[in-house]
């Protein structure tokens, strides 16, 4: 249990942080009175670890060193399972005055497959509008928010917050993928890290889809969320920093096509997105949640589910005082949209093998419907690979050769 219902004065008051410690890392609740827990970082990460710990009880404050409207580059698509998890927080991401998405199509060239997700719909919902949602959900519940404020990590885990030291019980790193947090922690092993780049454009427009679209090209991918009844997000993905928006444009007819008549109603803001992997998430009195704990490539349109299912994780460990258990579940909610973004980057990496394996899908749509169930945890991924993968390789050797017309028999 957390130290707010602890509150008798004569509970030990001096009770010290480090007395808290096991030997094995795991950390006992503090009975330190006004003792809370600090979280650094104000995204959507932060507020989410914030609203998942103050349904357990806690006493959270968020620090950000920005000031609402934060906006970001972001493709702002909330699958199925997204919306789920920050339902389980308190928040809901209607349809109304949003941009619904039933399924994902991929494009490339002339071939296209498409495929409905299997329970639900997804929201396209801008930014700005989610962090507003988030941050009212957190007032609501009584977090206290600190904007605009300045975080200073000092040795021996002290910390100073606009010139003032704080007492904590826990520290959460949720100061998105550059984590300062996580470089003072020392948690910056990593495993692997593939860095993309992304550029972000909304556009007025008559809607002519009602699926998550992704375009396919040499050069990257440009993604399409619906996020409002004549309002579109378009995202370019691409390795190269040098591959700007509207140079890569010319390699996507069919979308210029689509784009024709519509109108930007933004300037370009771009982002960097990154897969990543820590081999530590948590330890002693310090956690990451979110991208500081490592992230997804955004074509997988997962990063905010992953943050948002971290933060329950992190609270449901956080109040059985056992933080290996986070860490464990951490690895284990990574897992799968990190296999789909590796996936996805394989075919960025060939372009050679997008045309053919879209040719493939294209042939086989009943696969691409059940690995868009694996991606959104609707079916197990090796078990969709076991029984998928000998279909997709023959249609693929299919299209290798010829279309089947053009088949020699044997
Ligand atoms: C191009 C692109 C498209 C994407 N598309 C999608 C999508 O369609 N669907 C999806 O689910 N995910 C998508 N993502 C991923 C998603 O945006 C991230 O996973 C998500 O933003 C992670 O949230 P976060 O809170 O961890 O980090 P952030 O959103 O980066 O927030 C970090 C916060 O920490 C604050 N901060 C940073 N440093 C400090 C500091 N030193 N002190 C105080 N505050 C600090 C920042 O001001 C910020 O408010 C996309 C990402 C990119 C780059």
């Amino acid at each position: 249990m957390f130290c707010r219902q602890w509150d008798p004065a004569s509970v030990l008051n001096w009770f010290c942080f480090s007395g808290s410690y096991l030997a094995n890392g795991c950390l006992m609740m503090s009975n330190k009175r006004n003792s809370e827990i600090i979280i650094v970082g104000g995204g959507p990460a932060g507020l989410a670890a914030a609203l998942a710990l103050t349904q357990k009880g806690a006493r959270c404050t968020v620090v950000d060193h920005a000031k609402p409207p934060v906006d970001k580059a972001c493709g702002e698509g909330l699958m199925p399972d997204s919306r789920l998890a920050l339902a389980r927080l308190g928040v809901s991401i209607t349809e109304q005055g949003n941009g619904v998405f039933t399924g994902i199509k991929f494009n490339r060239g002339k071939l296209s497959v498409e495929a409905s997700f299997p329970h639900g719909s997804g929201v396209g919902v801008r930014r700005t509008l989610l962090h507003d949602k988030l941050i009212s959900q957190a007032e609501k519940v009584g977090v206290n928010l600190m904007w605009n404020s300045r975080i200073k990590l000092l040795e021996n885990e002290k910390v100073v917050i606009n010139n003032e030291p704080i007492d904590y019980e826990w520290l959460i790193g949720a100061d998105g993928l550059n984590s300062a947090v996580r470089k003072w922690a020392s948690f910056d092993a990593e495993e692997k890290v593939c860095y993309r780049y992304g550029a972000r454009r909304h556009y007025r427009v008559n809607l002519w889809t009602e699926r998550m679209e992704i375009y396919w090209a040499d050069c990257g991918q440009m993604y399409i969320t619906p996020v409002g009844a004549t309002e579109i997000c378009v995202i370019f993905l691409s390795r190269s920093l040098d591959v700007r928006f509207d140079q890569a444009m010319s390699q996507f007819p069919l979308l210029i096509e689509r784009l024709a008549k519509a109108v930007p109603i933004d300037n370009l803001k771009g982002a960097a997105t990154a897969t990543r992997q820590l081999k530590i998430v948590a330890k002693g009195r310090i956690a990451l949640v979110g991208d500081a704990a490592g992230s997804v490539d955004a074509i997988t349109g997962e990063g905010l589910a992953l943050s948002f299912r971290q933060s329950i994780a992190l609270a449901d460990a956080i109040e059985c005082g056992d933080i290996s258990s986070y860490c464990r579940k951490q690895k284990e909610l990574a897992l799968l949209p990190t296999r789909m973004a590796n996936l996805m980057l394989l075919l960025d990496r060939y372009p050679n093998l997008q045309e053919k394996a879209l040719d493939a899908l294209s042939r086989t749509p009943e696969t691409f419907g059940k690995l868009l169930a694996s991606h959104v945890g609707h079916k197990s991924l090796p078990l969709t690979l076991a029984t998928e993968v000998p279909k997709f390789a023959w249609s693929f050797l299919l299209s290798s050769v010829g279309s089947p017309n053009e088949i020699p028999a044997i």
